[in-house]
């Protein structure tokens, strides 16, 4: 066997994979038959030139030793997964808790925590400094492709939004970065909000912003369906990130996609106050999310 850390040939197998069968598309019987009671199968893995070319039930479980001519290298029964896609993070808020620790973990105390440290430290440097840790760490356990959320009120638009093409040119070859912007949805309603998006339009990103329950919340939808409606832009929203069985900010998303007639892409990250509420309103609220054709990126609280 070939130093698995080491891998430098145009085709080599990858043995004893452990892989769960249901990530193959249509198997070979005699795979899908080799699977455990946890729904894994353990395979040799043929790769040539960066590419998946033969999938085999594991050499010892045929009874063969599986001499081959390429390089071959034992994964031991560890498990085999195509590379993640991380498609909800905050990778401008990330590796802060050395200087600013949220020692009550309170959704509120993150809040207030984060926008200080914005204030205080947020420049060019200590915003690449961090994302360019967390693109690392992300590729080293396996993701391709990343959406971020970037807090893109007021100045830190242009610094953050100069870090993030920076660093989407400078990893364009191992993650596919994609970002968001994350407003207040009052914001939407400022002639900001138009330079906001018009600004996203032009680095090729995706609209969103915070939902919160409100007297306003389906005209600041509105708007901020019309700003993304006028520019071809995707939407990403932050919904419902409370215990509170009275958020429904995603209903009101849902509602607001059918009342524009959004072809766009729409995605809805939390969503945690469907656990609270009575099924009735869970069902109602699925039933608009579904015709409005939402995706939901399911998420705790921060
Ligand atoms: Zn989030």
């Amino acid at each position: 066997m070939a130093d698995r850390y080491s891998i430098h040939s145009d085709r080599y197998w990858l043995k004893n994979a452990h892989v769960p069968v249901a990530l193959l598309v249509n198997p070979d019987p005699r795979i899908a038959g080799s699977q455990t009671r946890e729904g894994l199968v353990c395979l040799d893995v043929e790769v040539q030139f960066g590419k998946i070319t033969q999938l085999r039930v594991a050499a010892k479980n045929r009874g063969e030793t599986g001499s081959e001519s390429a390089p071959a290298y034992d994964l031991q029964r560890g498990m085999l997964f195509p590379c993640f896609v991380d498609m909800h993070t905050h990778l401008d808020k990330g590796q802060v808790w050395e200087r600013s620790p949220n020692t009550y973990s309170t959704f509120e105390d993150a809040l207030n925590l984060i926008n200080a440290d914005s204030e205080k430290y947020w420049d060019a440097e200590d915003l690449y400094r961090r994302i360019e840790f967390g693109l690392k760490c992300s590729y080293a356990h396996g993701t391709k492709a990343i959406r971020t959320h970037l807090d893109l009120f007021g100045k830190q638009a242009e610094i953050s939004l100069e870090v993030f093409q920076t660093l989407r040119r400078e990893w364009a070859d191992r993650i596919t970065l994609q970002f968001a912007s994350l407003i207040p949805l009052d914001y939407a309603m400022t002639p900001a909000a138009e330079r906001l998006a018009d600004r996203v339009a032009e680095i090729g990103g995706i609209i969103g912003g915070f939902a919160l329950m409100n007297p306003e919340i389906d005209q600041q939808l509105d708007r901020l369906f019309t700003l993304a409606k006028a520019r071809g832009l995707d939407l990403d929203l932050h919904t419902d990130e409370s215990g509170d069985p009275s958020e429904m900010t995603l209903r009101h998303v849902a509602l607001a996609a059918l009342r524009h007639e959004f072809t766009g892409q729409i995605v809805c990250g939390h969503c945690c106050s469907l656990a609270a509420q009575a099924i009735e309103d869970v069902i109602t609220t699925l039933d608009l999310v579904k015709q409005a054709n939402i995706g939901i990126v399911s998420l705790p609280m921060c």
